[in-house]
């Protein structure tokens, strides 16, 4: 697999070196828009030097029982092994990852400790690179991996990763003391450091046109066989939500919603276009069809004969109009997600869409020539009842009717995790020990009740796996240090189910006692 645009910089005329880690695999790593935004936001100064990281498929946990050898993790560009960087970021988009993040520093012989990494370089001189970590799982909470990460990036990080650098690179000139090192970056608005516990707020950009859109993306050299591999553009068009569904961090999160100029975005599609051979046009953002300019953009792309590749789109959004447009760009698949198949449930989630509208977009769309509908649904929902399920699979039958072809309906069912600062941050219910079974049972019955629907296409495997992994998914999101030690553990123990319930024997702490604790209110990490 080869990867296109890469920078190759000579690492004798830069000033840092960035490694740019994505702890997941390759694959994973070109669909993240965020990797191809850093990457060139970066590599836009001459004396920085960011060079690439993902992970090898089949991990073995801990890293020792892994037979990969040490000198096979590399950069991408010029083959460099992870120690020799001054700096590793690590991009975190899912909770399950921070594993595959001890992983990677283990195998690479850097201590996951923070507190190591220092007392040995005290003691061997030995300088390891200064960890970084940011994206949607830190700004949420990043305490679940405290004793790990010297800095955090909470929020937008384009600002505040330039200051870093110029910081870094005094500190390395040794025109800054390490204490002094420390104090530039703590008076950086944005950047939380666990080893003193400063209190920071979340950073944005006022503007998202503030954000340069990366022309030169990263791109895989597809093979036939390789279809996952599209050549293709990223083009963020908004960042957050201007609803604000409870359960929802795009929303929280990203707060407040902004919309990146239209002029801004014709003139990147242009100059994309003019630089590089691609087929699709990905439209990023956590709603795109709130874009003031949603039509034009799709016809801008239509206009200039590329695919339009659209994430999820509010269900209200499907006007006649937006379908007569997908269906000009030749769209088959369109994503939708009504969360519940209850009205009511919908409702108090912050989802203010009735069943009526859902089926009569569904309807309008199985007329149109977009063969395909990704449908999401979320279940463990606080308030959830058996009689909501029930709703859900009679609302899928009902779809199930309506006339689409065969497995067109693709129906993707996961379980509600509570995300820390967002409002159902506490409810933690269905993940005590003892109603965990409650959800199997309720995706047993769901694809019981699905399975010989023609028209439809379950994606639910294995309910006791999905649970124990939204189980943990759930401790790191609402993780205080404790918890980071505990992971820590997790990991050398194997990180499966078996070792989370050794550790909790060895460190004397109940998750359901956690889970419990913040049920009652405790708030481990707060959003400034
Ligand atoms: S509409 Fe979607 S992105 Fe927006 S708050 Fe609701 S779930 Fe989140």
């Amino acid at each position: 697999m080869l990867v296109n645009n890469l920078i190759i910089k000579n690492w004798k005329k830069i000033a840092v070196s960035f490694a740019l880690l994505y702890p997941n695999q390759l694959e994973l790593m070109l669909s993240s828009y965020t990797i191809r935004l850093l990457y060139e936001f970066l590599n836009a100064d001459s004396e920085v030097a960011c060079e690439l990281f993902y992970l090898p498929k089949g991990l073995r946990y801990p890293a020792s029982r892994d037979l990969l050898n040490r000198n096979d993790i590399r950069s991408l560009e010029n083959h460099i092994l992870p120690v020799d960087f001054d700096v590793i970021g690590i991009s975190l988009h899912s909770e399950e990852d921070i594993k595959n993040i001890f992983w990677f520093l283990d195998k690479s012989s850097i201590p996951i400790e923070r507190s190591q990494r220092h007392s040995f370089s005290k003691e061997s001189g030995k300088i390891f690179p200064f960890i970084i970590a940011g994206g949607p799982v830190i700004t949420s909470n990043p305490l679940a991996l405290s004793n790990c990460v010297d800095a955090f990036f909470i929020g937008d990080s384009e600002p505040n990763l330039i200051r870093f650098i110029e910081v870094f690179k005094a500190f390395k000139l040794k025109q800054l003391t390490p204490q002094q090192f420390f104090e530039e970056l703590r008076h950086i608005e944005g950047i939380y450091l666990p080893e003193i516990n400063n209190i920071t707020k979340r950073v944005y950009l006022s503007e998202l046109d503030q954000s340069k859109i990366p022309i030169k993306q990263l791109n895989a050299i597809a093979t036939q066989r390789q279809k996952a591999f599209e050549n293709n553009f990223f083009i963020e068009v908004n960042r957050g939500c201007p609803f604000s569904c409870n359960f929802c961090i795009s929303s929280y999160h990203n707060r407040p919603f902004r919309n990146r100029s239209y002029e801004a975005i014709v003139d990147a599609i242009n100059e994309a276009c003019f630089h590089s051979e691609f087929q699709k046009i990905s439209l990023i953002g956590s709603c795109v069809s709130s874009h003031p300019n949603f039509p034009e953009i799709c016809k801008c792309i239509i206009a200039k004969k590329k695919q339009i590749s659209i994430p999820s789109i509010r269900i209200e959004h499907v006007t006649d109009e937006v379908i007569a447009i997908l269906e000009k760009g030749d769209v088959k698949t369109i994503t939708l997600a009504p969360e519940t198949g209850s009205e009511e449930l919908r409702y108090t989630l912050g989802k203010k869409i009735t069943n009526d509208l859902f089926f009569e977009i569904m309807t309008k769309i199985e007329h149109s020539k977009i063969r395909n509908v990704k449908l999401y649904f979320l279940i463990g929902l606080p308030e959830e009842s058996e009689g909501d399920i029930e709703e859900l699979i009679s609302i899928v039958h009902e779809l199930g009717q309506l006339g689409f072809d065969k497995k067109a309906l693709r129906i993707n069912v996961n379980p509600f995790v509570p995300k820390l600062n967002t409002p159902y941050e506490f409810e933690t219910n269905f993940y005590q020990q003892a109603n965990i079974p409650i959800l199997i049972k309720r995706f047993e019955l769901i694809q019981k009740e699905l399975k010989n629907v023609s028209s439809i296409k379950l994606k639910i495997k294995n309910p006791k796996e999905i649970m124990r992994k939204a189980r943990i998914q759930a401790l790191i999101s609402l993780a205080d240090s404790s918890i980071s030690e505990f992971l820590l553990k997790y990991y050398y123990n194997g990180a499966n189910f078996n070792s989370l319930k050794k550790v909790e024997e060895l460190e004397d702490l109940s998750i359901d006692e956690y889970l419990e604790k913040v049920k009652q209110g405790y708030k481990a990490w707060k959003i400034n």
